[in-house]
């Protein structure tokens, strides 16, 4: 090589081996003003800032850095914040000196798996925030059955890691969802009444602990830390890798939607309150309410058969025969059309609010709250998550999940995309949410966007041990923007 050729492709390798430290930060050259975990104002050293910046593989990212805006930005439009510095985790040991770097200062810090959650807490303001979305590799093993999602992996990738083998494990309703909130919070999802929830499935996690150490938790392993997170939120680490287990599944299903007029509400609802008791756990079927954006309102059930299609049309066919539906798109399709087929309607950036309570019975009188309380508003609609199978056979206190015995999650949100509605579409939502409030007792944290008190709703009777548990591995409640748990002393 010549010379002259040589120096120049010298300098370009250089060049792109720097680029990821050629951050604001990795040139900090004041002092950064940001804010401490109880709120105060304080400032991060720069030299400290340069030190974190070179301990990490991946960018450390300030305001002014190319890619800071974008990593900022998470699901819901609604949140607009500004961390002091983001570390865009490449692996374990990023996480582990990001955490070290925060828990030392004193500093606030959020961490983001998916971005998903609708409170919007996995960014913070002056804060740190550990981004785990550049860890995002799912692995499948069909010898073991086992799937291996890194910390920031979105359910699409568990999907196809594993359809790919004929195996599947339980993954929410949107496929750009976060494995790691949604796992850790309980996991709801088409497949829940026959495998469980995804917190059912997960045999075991890697995380970094508040005290910086790497930990693989399992049943015989740290088994109170393992019980903690499926079910306790973000409030224990960051979790760098999820084991789940997989089961053998034939990805043609009957699946799809049935659309009734919202006239027929009635009709619909009351013979679903009737039959869906007795149900197998192969049949997924649950009920929304909705009006599109044309102004048609209308009831729709949404159903995935996770067995043989022909007994599946079999036992699907009492509903098939009840009013006269506006569509019936039930047929044998690949499951990822279901998995899919909502990624648009929950696009990232739109403006959204939900709420949910825990309804143990599809009961005459919630039908009729459900009716009465119905807002033909094309922002907003009432949905749910069927649960009951496999989900209530796991004894209450099991793992950190305590809704095992409702049969339905019950919720009512949407989405919009103007600023200026922000406050009366919340306020609509609220008011009819509140007309169902009777029926319903305890909620889940994740589908959430006011953030009630801990203690009484989301948690129940796991909220003591979770408490000690949190006391055990994180004292400083260094992970506390999340559904928080307070550390008992
Ligand atoms: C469009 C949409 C569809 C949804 N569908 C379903 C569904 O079908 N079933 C269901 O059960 N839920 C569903 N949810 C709720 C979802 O489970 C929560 O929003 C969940 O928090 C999303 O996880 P995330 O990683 O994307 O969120 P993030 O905003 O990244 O994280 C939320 C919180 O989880 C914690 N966290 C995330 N990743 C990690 C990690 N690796 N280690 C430690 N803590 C972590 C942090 O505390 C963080 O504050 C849905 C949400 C949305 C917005």
């Amino acid at each position: 090589m010549k010379r002259r050729d040589f120096c120049r492709s010298t300098l370009a390798a250089s060049v792109v081996a720097a680029y990821p430290f050629m951050t604001n930060a990795a040139l900090a050259e004041s002092s950064v003003a940001a804010v401490s975990l109880d709120g105060a104002e304080i400032e991060l050293e720069k030299a400290s800032i340069r030190e974190l910046a070179e301990q990490l593989n991946g960018p450390l990212l300030m305001p002014g850095d190319t890619q800071y805006d974008y990593a900022r930005r998470v699901w819901n439009g609604m949140h607009d914040r500004h961390p002091a510095l983001i570390a865009r985790c490449a692996n374990s040991d990023d996480v582990r000196h990001a955490v070290t770097f925060a828990r030392e200062r004193d500093l606030l810090l959020s961490v983001r798996g998916g971005g998903h959650s609708w409170p919007g807490k996995s960014v913070c303001d002056g804060g740190l925030m550990i981004d785990l979305a550049e860890m995002n590799t799912v692995t499948a093993n069909p010898e073991t059955r086992r799937a291996y999602a890194q910390g920031g992996a979105l359910l699409n990738g568990i999907d196809t890691a594993s359809l790919q083998h004929g195996l599947v494990t339980t993954a929410g309703v949107v496929s750009h969802t976060g494995v790691g909130g949604f796992t850790l919070g309980g996991g709801y999802g088409r497949l829940n009444r026959k495998y469980g929830l995804a917190v059912d499935n997960l045999v075991s996690a890697d995380l970094i602990t508040a005290d910086g150490k790497f930990r693989t938790v399992n049943a015989e392993q740290d088994p109170d830390l393992f019980w903690a997170i499926r079910g306790g939120g973000g409030n224990f680490g960051v979790v760098t890798r999820f084991e789940f287990q997989l089961h053998p599944f034939d990805r043609n299903v009957l699946s799809g939607a049935i659309i009734w007029p919202i006239e027929q509400a009635r009709e619909v609802l009351d013979f679903y309150g009737g039959w869906y008791a007795g149900l197998s756990d192969d049949l997924y079927v649950g009920p929304a309410m909705v009006t599109m954006p044309d102004g048609v309102s209308a009831v729709v059930m949404e159903v995935v058969y996770a067995g043989d299609p022909a007994a599946g049309e079999k036992e699907l066919a009492p509903l098939r025969k009840i009013g006269k539906p506006m569509d019936d798109g039930v047929k044998i399709q690949d499951y990822m059309v279901m998995q899919t087929h909502e990624d648009g309607t929950w696009a990232h950036g739109v403006r959204s609010y939900a709420k949910n309570g825990m309804a143990r019975e599809f009961s005459p009188a919630l039908i009729d709250a459900l009716i009465e309380s119905f807002v033909p508003d094309p922002r907003l609609a009432f949905f749910t998550h069927t649960a009951g199978g496999a989900v209530s056979r796991v004894d209450e206190l099991a793992t950190a999940f305590p809704h095992r015995k409702a049969e339905t999650m019950i919720a009512v949100g949407g989405g919009w995309m103007d600023p200026a509605q922000d406050a009366e579409a919340i306020a609509i939502a609220r008011a009819w949410f509140k007309q169902l409030e009777p029926f319903i007792g305890g909620y889940y944290a994740n589908i959430d966007f006011d953030g009630a008190d801990s203690k009484g709703g989301n948690y129940g009777p796991a909220y003591e041990r979770l408490a000690r548990i949190k006391g055990q591995y994180d004292p400083g409640n260094l992970f506390r923007l999340n559904r928080n748990i307070q550390p008992a002393s």
